[in-house]
């Protein structure tokens, strides 16, 4: 019997991947959450109908969530990390010493409980003592927090759902607010190519620039995600990613990472056209 999980891309465009069977299946408090085994892809966690990682392929996205930023910024010791409750983008900040504090701000416990239980490969460091788990709505944590955080990833779902006030201007303006003087955000900034993703990015951007005088975008290659191609907002008070960044003295801390690498990490805030063309033209998006 032939078992394939399926989701749309868009509504003419299906992404399907063989699965051996189904791990775990239930609706949280706040979405759908589902456990797939696959031969080609490992174990996945979907919610509400959509990827989120797979065993595969999931150190391209936590790499780049985390590696583009503490290659930039001096020091980075606390970080607050919204969303991310599996855990790959937190185990990527702990290779760093630099780090001391992160407070994970997971809106769902129950993606907690499931991924420590069925995908410890990115889960398996939330026991880590320098990790806080806050089972909170990180767009109400972050109201109350000012100057505190190094460095704030933002490593949501899309904008929809539990994940919708994560792209708001009051988000990123309370971001924004609970950064030190010199402190760095990034977001996870949805895809170009279809156009529903397209209009998601042009939105995003359009309400970063509002708080961030300097915000850029960069790139990564994500097979499982709608299109491939996939972006990351980078958005900073002080540190410019590519004039403030050192590669040899990244490259001096000797982490081993299978996608991120000193010339990547230049490259990869080179834009086709008609990205920067989206950038560009956000006045008509609300
Ligand atoms: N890498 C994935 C992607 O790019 O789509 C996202 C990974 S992670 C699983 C996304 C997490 O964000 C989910 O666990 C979800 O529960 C959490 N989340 C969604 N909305 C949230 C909110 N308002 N506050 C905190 N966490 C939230």
């Amino acid at each position: 019997m032939d078992l394939w999980y399926s989701e749309y891309h868009t509504e003419n465009i299906r992404f399907s991947i063989r699965v051996d069977k189904q791990l775990y299946s239930a609706q949280s408090e706040f979405q759908r959450i589902d456990v797939f085994e696959s031969p080609d892809f490992g174990r996945f966690l979907v919610l509400d109908g959509y990827m989120m990682l797979t065993e595969r392929d999931e150190f391209i996205y936590h790499e780049m969530i985390v590696h583009p930023p503490m290659a930039v910024h001096p020091r980075v010791e606390n970080v607050l990390l919204i969303g991310g409750g599996d855990g790959g983008a937190a185990r990527e900040l702990l290779r760093y010493d630099s780090v001391q504090r992160i407070d994970l701000v997971e809106i769902d416990r129950q993606v907690v409980e499931v991924c420590k239980r069925y995908i410890p490969q990115t889960a398996g460091c939330l026991d880590d003592p320098r990790v806080t788990l806050h089972f909170a709505d990180g767009m109400r944590f972050v109201r109350s927090v000012v100057g505190a955080y190094d460095l704030i990833i933002v490593d949501s779902t899309d904008p929809f759902g539990p994940g919708e006030g994560l792209f708001t201007k009051e988000f990123y303006g309370n971001c924004f607010k609970a950064l030190k003087d010199d402190g760095i955000m990034v977001n996870q900034h949805e895809s170009p190519f279809y156009v529903n993703d397209a209009v998601a990015v042009q939105r995003a951007h359009k309400r970063i620039v509002q708080s961030f005088d300097l915000s850029m975008v960069y790139q990564a290659h994500i097979p499982t995600y709608p299109s491939g191609h996939w972006l990351f907002g980078f958005s900073t008070k002080k540190y410019h990613p590519l004039n403030d960044f050192d590669g040899p003295k990244w490259k001096q801390k000797k982490i081993q990472t299978r996608y991120y690498n000193t010339q990547l990490h230049r490259g990869a805030f080179a834009l086709p056209n008609y990205v920067e063309d989206l950038l560009k033209n956000v006045e008509g998006i609300s």
